[in-house]
């Protein structure tokens, strides 16, 4: 029967079977990853976010939820400028976080 519209797929992530070891050791060495409350205060202030909608927050989020192919396209537009180091409220190092993703997930050539 046609209703006249579709449902659209589940974006559900199941966390169970995702690959999050790059995610932990990444953790390991930077720690106040987990203390990021997604409050999107880096985007706002990002001067790469106007043209190639670059957000910090967002890398963060895909992380953790194993969705490296999109975090790490993202972060190609970063011009590690350091803007967003100097407004996050919890005080994250986001310059040398972003340093680090880029070591850990370039590690393997991914
Ligand atoms: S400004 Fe800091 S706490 Fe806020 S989203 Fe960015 S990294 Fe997370
Ligand atoms: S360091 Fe990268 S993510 Fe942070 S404000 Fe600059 S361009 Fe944006």
């Amino acid at each position: 029967m046609d209703f006249g519209f579709k449902l659209s797929p589940s974006s559900a992530i199941n966390l169970d079977k995702v690959d999050l070891s790059r995610f932990e050791k990444l953790h390991g060495i930077e720690p106040d990853i987990i203390k990021c409350m997604a409050c999107g205060s880096c985007t706002s202030s990002c001067p790469a976010n106007r043209f190639s909608g670059m957000s910090l927050r967002k890398v963060i989020l895909d992380l953790q939820r194993g969705r490296e192919k999109e975090a790490l396209g993202m972060l190609r537009n970063c011009m590690l400028c350091g803007k967003c180091t100097m407004v996050c409220p919890r005080g994250i190092n986001t310059r040398h976080l972003i340093l680090s993703i880029c070591r850990i997930y370039g590690e393997d050539g991914k």
